[in-house]
Formats: structure tokens, C-alpha cells, sequence
């Protein structure tokens, strides 16, 4: 398996990835998964920490997107009142939503990241657009057989993570 899956970046939560930190990697623009991500799939809105996180983030200029494959009604309700820039059905593995998200927030391929769960769907997808991914752990997962078997291939991808960032 190749570089393509393997994420630049790992958290245990979205909000670890500070703004400080994002600043010392040079991020400016933070494209976001909502779904595992910043809240389970079964939370409508965000909750008090993901809203504190955000703000953190706009405090120091740092811009967000939301870049999601659930559908707009999912994606415009947890939105009402954040007002980012957002992309229902996005379609990531694909970059063409990311590529838009960017041109939204004006931030460009060096200093954007994507975070989200899924290295099938969003590191990839960071990937394939030529930025860079942060991944967090499902926050809850939908224990579907499909989400349970993506997770057994998503593995040898993090086992990969580990030995590289071991020194
Ligand atoms: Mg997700």
C-alpha cells in the first residue's frame, strides 16, 4: 500500500489539532468531515466544543469548510449556524469539492488540510487534491458490515503511520 492512504497528521480528537499547532504547520484553511469527525452521525448539531474549536480557529485567521458526503440536509442543519462554506454529497474520494471549498476560503494546496475519519474517503481525498490530511478516530461508529470492513483495511494503512513517525 502506498503513501496515497497514509495521513500526514493523527489526532485523538478534531480539537487537539490546536490552533497553535495548525499555525506551526502553516495551515491557513481547514477542510472538514462532519460525520465521526466533529459529531456522531446521529448528533444534528454541533456541540458546544466543536463551536469553541471553531472559533479558536477564526480567532487566528484560520479559515474552515465543511466537505461532506452526507446529504444537504444533514450538512445545512449542522451549518445554520456556523455559516462556513459547505459541500453536501461531496464525493471525496474526488477533489473537485475540496478544489471548490479552497476557492471558498481562499486558501491554496501548501497551506490547507483536510481532517477527517475515513483514510478511504478523506485522506484520500486530501491526497488526491495534493493537500495534506489530518485523521482523528471515528468519534462513534456505525457498525455497519461496510464501515467494520473499511476499518480492517484502514490497519496496515495506520501500522504504516506508526513505523514512519516512530524515530
Ligand atoms: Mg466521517
Amino acid at each position: 500500500m502506498g503513501f496515497t492512504f497514509v495521513p500526514e497528521y493523527r489526532f485523538n480528537t478534531f480539537d487537539e489539532a490546536t490552533p497553535e499547532f495548525l499555525l506551526s504547520i502553516g495551515v491557513r484553511g481547514v477542510l472538514l468531515d462532519i460525520d465521526n469527525t466533529l459529531e456522531p452521525y446521529e448528533h444534528p448539531n454541533p456541540g458546544e466544543h466543536v463551536v469553541r474549536w471553531l472559533a479558536s480557529l477564526a480567532a487566528v485567521g484560520i479559515k474552515t469548510a465543511i466537505v461532506s458526503n452526507n446529504n444537504s440536509e444533514r450538512v445545512d442543519l449542522f451549518n445554520k449556524d456556523l455559516q462556513m462554506p459547505a459541500y453536501a454529497k461531496a464525493g471525496k474520494p474526488f477533489k473537485k469539492n475540496l478544489l471548490r471549498a479552497m476557492a471558498d476560503i481562499g486558501t491554496d494546496r501548501i497551506n490547507t488540510v483536510l481532517m477527517g475519519d475515513q483514510v478511504f474517503t478523506d485522506v484520500w481525498a486530501a491526497h488526491n487534491t495534493g493537500i495534506r490530511a489530518i485523521l482523528v478516530p471515528p468519534i462513534r461508529d456505525k457498525r455497519d458490515l461496510l464501515t467494520r470492513f473499511k476499518r480492517l483495511l484502514e490497519i496496515p494503512v495506520l501500522k504504516k503511520y506508526e513505523k514512519r513517525n516512530k524515530k
